[in-house]
């Protein structure tokens, strides 16, 4: 079995005791195996910040770019190493490993163009400068520059590689160091990108170091200069954002958590119309891509109830046609959830969601394997806007004329989707949900291509408020924010000027 090491410090280390093993989730091998217990986090996180941390801060925004660029490469470069271990350790489909490998590469190559657009500076400009007192030579000046800390990166299960390059890409490109800690159970892809990257110096010393394992201390060893991008589950990032040290020391903390995203049907929409295809689309691929495991999958399905009963059975139909099986054979559509521990949670959850199943049953397929039939639920419970199911699972909810009031009731999520031709609901559903999320999908059949609610798109905000965990990410330059120190500048317009090279 592989032992899979830390790099950490600038080297590879591996912990001595407790053992964790990394399987395949379809055939219950196991794979892999992975301690960090007596390892040096306090050391790792001074060498990132000592080491990595100057040699960024000394590169321009496009030099930094250029190191993105590479990563990108490199990825591209050993994508099909990356996709069978996405496929093997993970449980994806093709599709689903491609879906976060080409992800992960296409987040990379944004920054790189970020990257461009802010070019030869060091540190950001923010906004016009503003002359303070009658002279204009007393004058103010917003910049944002990079701390000095590290960024730890702690990321879930459901996307090794893109979670990987989504938060690495912006730290990095904002000149901070990055700790990452993948979720133990999928933690081969990112450890073999993180391998590549060392093996052929991408980055500058101590810019990537990768915990593969338990957490153990890592979170109280952070200070006012680090930052914490946390993305899991709620209960997790509540633990750590109320850490002692992370509330003492202000410690910067996103967190990305549970969704309960909701896709609403308009009722100007005409059963079999390309509206009306589109919708079943969506909503087959998101209970079923990466077996429903992604933080984006439309779990709450909102019609007009006059509608409900033909929704049902078109949606039976479709995933009656999902085949369910190894995800290394060609034609499965849908492989196993990642871990027996996840598959027991979401078959308890479909308990607590109440209601009837109107597709589907939580028996086991097959004799081995962490493997689940996607579900459809009628008529739930109030859990169904409290609990998340983390897997191929989603519930039927018939509405009057409350649909926004319904979905709200999820108290904030990271997305939800609109699909309607009446520009009118459109708008009121826009103006009544935003308060409630990171971002609207406004469904429709004329966008060619359409990535459906589930996408993550680099150059749009990632993050939701409530239960989604309060956090933003990516947004194009607007990642950068959380990397860097805004600093107001207060002083002699020459001064400021030049310090700024106008
Ligand atoms: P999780 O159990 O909360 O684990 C997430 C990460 O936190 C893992 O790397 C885990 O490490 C680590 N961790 C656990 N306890 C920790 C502690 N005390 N200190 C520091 N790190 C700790 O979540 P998960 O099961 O991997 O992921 C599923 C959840 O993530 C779902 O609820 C889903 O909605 C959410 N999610 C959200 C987003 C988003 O962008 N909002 C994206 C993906 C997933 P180990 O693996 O070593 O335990």
């Amino acid at each position: 079995m592989i032992e899979l090491k830390s790099f950490l410090g600038g080297r590879w280390v591996a912990g001595r005791g407790n053992p964790q093993t990394l399987l395949n989730p379809a055939t219950e091998e196991p794979l892999a195996r992975t301690s960090t217990d007596g390892l040096d986090l306090a050391a790792a996180l001074d060498y990132a910040r000592r080491t990595g941390g100057p040699a960024l801060r000394a590169l321009t925004f496009a030099e930094r770019g250029a190191l993105l660029k590479a990563l990108a490469d490199e990825m591209q470069e050993h994508r099909d190493e990356l996709l069978e271990l996405g496929i093997a350790n993970g449980g994806n489909t093709r599709s689903d490993a491609k879906f976060d490998v080409d992800g992960g590469i296409a987040t990379l190559l944004a920054y790189v163009e970020v990257a461009t657009a802010l070019g030869a500076r060091k540190f950001l400009v923010d906004g016009e400068g503003i002359q303070l007192g009658r002279s204009v030579r007393f004058h103010g000046q917003h910049i944002a520059v990079p701390r000095h800390g590290a960024a730890v990166h702690i990321n879930a299960f459901n996307f090794p590689a893109w979670g990987f390059a989504e938060k690495a890409a912006v730290a990095l490109l904002a000149g901070m160091p990055v700790l990452a800690k993948p979720a133990t159970s999928s933690a081969m892809v990112a450890h073999r990108i993180v391998e590549l990257v060392a093996e052929n110096k991408i980055l500058p010393d101590g810019a990537l170091s990768l915990l593969v394992g338990a957490p153990g201390k890592l979170v109280s060893l952070l200070g006012g200069q680090d930052v914490l991008a946390f993305t899991g589950s709620g209960e997790t990032g509540e633990r750590i954002r109320s850490a002692p040290n992370i509330v003492r020391e202000s410690v910067r903390v996103n967190v990305e958590a549970d969704s309960l995203n909701a896709a609403v049907l308009g009722a100007d929409v005409e059963p079999r119309s390309d509206m009306y295809e589109l919708f079943l689309k969506d909503v087959v691929r998101d209970m079923t891509q990466k077996a429903g495991q992604k933080c984006t999958a439309i779990r709450r399905i909102v019609v007009p109830a006059a509608l409900a009963a033909e929704v049902k059975s078109d949606l039976a139909e479709l995933l009656g046609g999902v085949k369910v099986g190894d995800p290394k054979d060609e034609d499965v559509r849908m492989g196993p959830l990642a871990t027996a521990d996840q598959l027991s949670s979401a078959r308890e959850g479909v308990q607590r969601l109440g209601g009837r199943l109107a597709f589907g049953s939580t028996a086991a397929p097959f004799p081995k394997g962490y493997f689940l039939n996607p579900i459809l639920v009628e008529s739930p419970g109030e859990a169904v806007h409290q609990h998340e199911v983390f897997g191929p699972v989603a519930s039927l909810l018939a509405y009057q004329d409350n649909a926004a009031a319904l979905v709200a009731r999820g108290n904030g999520g990271l997305v939800s989707s609109v699909y309607s031709e009446d520009q009118a609901f459109v708008e009121k559903m826009v103006l009544e949900l935003a308060p409630y999320h990171g971002r609207l999908f406004l469904g429709h059949p004329k966008i060619e291509l359409s990535p459906g609610p589930g996408t993550v798109l680099p150059q749009l905000v990632h993050g939701g408020p409530g239960r989604a965990g309060g956090g933003e990410e990516l947004g194009g330059p607007r990642g950068l924010a959380f990397y860097l120190q805004r600093v107001a500048l207060e002083g002699a317009r020459p001064v400021i000027q030049k310090l700024l090279g106008a």
